[in-house]
């Protein structure tokens, strides 16, 4: 009943963890964002609190307490996540971890477990993570600590070393097409566009599938710059005063042109195994920029872009910042 696919290696050792009752207070799952470390997390809760009496049969996914994880609605399962801010980037509070801390010291209502995921732990502010450590080095009785993040290294060493870790590994894309043909009805074409597209992350490509919009926003996103590659600098002008209106997509515009000119990158550099480009709903683009951009202008526009993205989360001046990028194309 592990639902999850792509991660074999890592369920198996939650699963011996289970069987062997060798389970510990804290587990780090790392890898990247909507590779499946949360839903990875709560199918660990579940088997944590599963009612079946076979451990090997845990989450048996039927009992009430697998129910009530599924659905979200597991009164001693406690799910923190950051805060969004009005530019994109995500923080996760002190506040957040002493809410977390005084839910923690109630006693589990429904047990054996009471469980807190903390997800994208790499958000947290100083103090939080500061916070939080105590709870790591002095947990409440049957409590079990579950975070997530990018990479452990983004994390204290005293954080670090207090946990178990768990490294997710990007999905192969053959996996990810397949899951989206055989189990949720994705037609082929749009399956092959999205496993590209999701660059190994399963979750990703879940919700991309299953939204209307998901797929048709990032082909917008992928025409707009190579429609600015055309444009005159009044053109590129105008448009940044357009988009620098709006902070919160712009983190996830630049996202999507630095995968582009990764893209364009490996073209460029005479790769031409497709399975290693992400944008391939838009190979005709990319290969019109490779014959008209030597490999090293193609470099800078990449560097630029991840520049940029990391001067938006240095609350860099907006507007300047995307004039800036979109001239230097
Ligand atoms: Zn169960």
């Amino acid at each position: 009943m592990w639902n999850i696919k792509g991660h074999d290696w890592a369920v198996e050792s939650l699963r011996s963890a289970i069987i062997y009752d060798r389970v510990g207070h804290a587990w780090l799952f790392t890898g990247p964002p909507k590779v499946g470390r949360t839903h990875l997390a709560r199918l660990f809760a579940q088997a944590l609190n599963c009612e079946s009496e076979y451990p090997e049969n845990r989450p048996c996914g039927v009992c009430r307490k697998c129910k009530l994880i599924a659905s979200g609605r597991h009164p001693d399962l406690i799910l923190v996540e950051p805060i969004t801010g009005n530019r994109g980037n995500e923080t996760l509070k002190i506040e957040q971890i002493r809410e977390l801390q005084q839910d923690l010291n109630r006693t589990a209502m429904e047990g054996p477990y009471k469980i807190a995921i903390i997800s994208r732990f790499d958000a947290a502010t100083p103090g939080a993570a500061n916070a939080f450590l105590k709870t790591l080095e002095e947990p409440p009785p049957n409590v079990i600590l579950i975070l997530t993040a990018s990479e452990s290294d983004a994390l204290l060493p005293t954080i670090n070393s207090r946990c178990r870790s768990i490294g997710l590994r990007p999905v192969p894309l053959e996996t990810i097409k397949d899951h989206l043909i055989s189990d949720l009805g994705v037609p082929t074409e749009k399956a092959t566009v999205l496993a590209h597209l999701a660059n190994g992350r399963m979750g990703w490509a879940i919700e991309a599938a299953e939204s209307e919009t998901a797929l048709a926003d990032y082909q917008a996103q992928t025409e707009q710059l190579s429609a600015i590659l055309k444009m005159g600098k009044v053109d590129r002008f105008k448009l940044a005063e357009k988009l620098s209106s709006n902070a919160e997509q712009l983190h996830h515009l630049l996202r999507t042109w630095l995968g582009w000119w990764r893209d364009a990158l490996i073209l460029s550099n005479g790769q031409d195994d497709l399975s290693q480009i992400i944008n391939v709903h838009d190979i005709d683009n990319l290969n019109d920029v490779v014959g008209r951009l030597s490999s090293e202008k193609i470099a800078q526009n990449l560097n630029q872009t991840d520049q940029s993205l990391t001067w938006l989360d240095q609350n860099a001046n907006v507007r300047l910042l995307v004039e800036n990028l979109l001239i230097s194309f």
